[in-house]
């Protein structure tokens, strides 16, 4: 049997699992932790003869990186290959002014099939650990300190980033929008998430967390009830639910009513402004109807509609066998145009890491690097 990973364990797990020790060790492991290190080696304030001993009995991480690939805009696609040999995708984003966002999987693949989606089309494999989903955060934290190192963001960074910590600043956003569907595995979302935000540890602000569904109700409904408190985006798609049951076949099982239901349940618990994402598809959800339908859901809730233009992924096709492409310029400006005319607000952010498929519909393609 493998060794226990501790670099997913929330504080109080993590302190009854080495409840042999004093409680300040499992403190001080917690922090190492959060600090990055790769080994208990590293763990200075520790005696070597418990460093060794936690090295004996339990492994740091479960996961390495194995891919890495670089676009020109600054976006940095992480291939990770995981402990049974699964692998899945992690991306670090570049905004402007050097504020870094990391974008994290749930799943190794997905379940719920939307046909304009590479993730999906892998078909799904497992739920992710807290673990894994942690370790992602660290190795993208790490690739962000590189980053501005290598933009000489060092100094400057440093003296905001006052008791924090350069690491503490040097992922500005996170957005859990990589591989998977993470209201289908919600309690080890949950658990990682524990892991970054803990005052003691990595501290991250949950308001700077936003986390990406397809829209399962009753997932959304228990992140609203029991937290954490992050900000919430449903890949809407279209509010046709015709449509959107050929385009998102999850929609037989989740229908729009229940979604409206559950976010209007999120913002009723103070969950603040919902994002709309919309995958446009050209020709395809980009209508009249669409336009009048999404007003249509959009009323009596508080939120702003994404546009984001489809990324091109080869072999993908609706369900009746037509290839799907982007959306010309001209028909994402009528469409923003319709939904604003409609009184919605809207945002056309073009998403970065095409040229790396690093954008999160691509996500699935890395190949493996050779170590040898
Ligand atoms: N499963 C979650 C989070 C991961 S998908 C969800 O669906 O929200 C993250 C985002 O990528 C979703 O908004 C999805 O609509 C979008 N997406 C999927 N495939 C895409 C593609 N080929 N081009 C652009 N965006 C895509
Ligand atoms: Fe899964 Fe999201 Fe892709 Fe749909 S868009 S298949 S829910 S990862």
């Amino acid at each position: 049997m493998s060794s226990p990973v501790l670099c997913g364990l929330p504080p109080e797990e993590l302190a009854a699992l080495l409840n042999f020790l004093p409680r300040f060790r499992a403190a001080q492991i917690f922090k190492w932790i959060a600090a990055g290190v790769s080994s208990f080696a590293e763990m200075k304030n520790l005696p070597l003869s418990l460093r060794e001993e936690l090295a004996g009995r339990f492994a740091l991480r479960s996961s390495a990186v194995d891919a890495r690939r670089e676009d020109p805009d600054g976006t940095v696609k992480l291939g990770v290959r995981l402990a049974d040999g699964a692998r899945i995708e992690a991306v670090l984003l570049a905004g402007g002014n050097g504020r870094r966002t990391a974008c994290l999987s749930t799943q190794a693949g997905c379940p719920a099939g939307c046909v304009f989606c590479k993730t999906g089309s892998l078909g799904f494999t497992r739920n992710l650990t807290s673990a894994e989903i942690v370790e992602q955060f660290l190795f993208l934290r790490a690739a962000a300190l590189e980053e501005a190192a290598a933009a000489g963001e060092g100094a400057a960074e440093s003296r905001a980033a006052g008791a924090k910590g350069r690491a503490g600043r040097a992922v500005a956003n996170i957005v859990i929008m990589g591989m998977g569907e993470p209201l289908l595995n919600l309690a080890e979302v949950r658990r990682a998430l524990a892991v970054i935000t803990c005052r003691q540890g990595m501290d991250f602000s949950k308001r700077r967390i936003t986390l990406s569904t397809c829209g399962i109700g009753a997932g959304i409904i228990d992140l609203a009830e029991k937290g954490p408190a992050v900000r919430l985006a449903l890949s809407l798609t279209t509010a046709d639910e015709a449509l959107r049951r050929r385009l998102m076949p999850i929609t037989e099982a989740h229908h729009l009513s229940e979604i409206k239901e559950a976010l209007a349940c999120f913002q009723r618990a103070g969950g603040g402004r919902i994002t709309l994402e919309l995958v446009l598809l050209g020709g395809i959800n980009t209508r009249g109807e669409d336009a009048a339908a999404l007003a249509d859901f959009a009323r009596g809730l508080d939120v702003v509609v994404n546009l984001i233009p489809w990324n091109p992924v080869e072999g993908l096709k609706t369900d009746d066998g037509r290839p799907l492409r982007q959306p010309s310029s001209g028909e994402a400006a009528a469409f923003a145009s319709r939904l604003e005319a409609a009184g919605l607000k809207v945002t056309r952010r073009f998403r970065k890491g095409r040229g790396v498929m690093g954008a999160c519909g691509q996500l699935g393609v890395l190949p493996e690097r050779r170590e040898d």
